[in-house]
């Protein structure tokens, strides 16, 4: 179980689930990404992809 950077509610992660997966918090609905760590899966805010900022 991973917590959420968030607002800190529990995010099921299954335990097949692979790097690069998309896991979406129940609570406030914030998407990361599953990254390999030291002891298993860890996660990142996700890549918003296709977004323009105007830069
Ligand atoms: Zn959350």
């Amino acid at each position: 179980m991973i917590k959420c950077p968030e607002c800190d509610a529990e995010i099921k992660v299954l335990s097949d689930s692979i790097e690069g997966e998309i896991v979406t918090c129940p609570d406030c609905g914030a998407s990361y990404e599953l990254i390999k760590s030291n002891n298993g899966l860890d996660i990142k805010p996700a890549q918003v992809v296709g977004e323009d900022w105007g830069q």
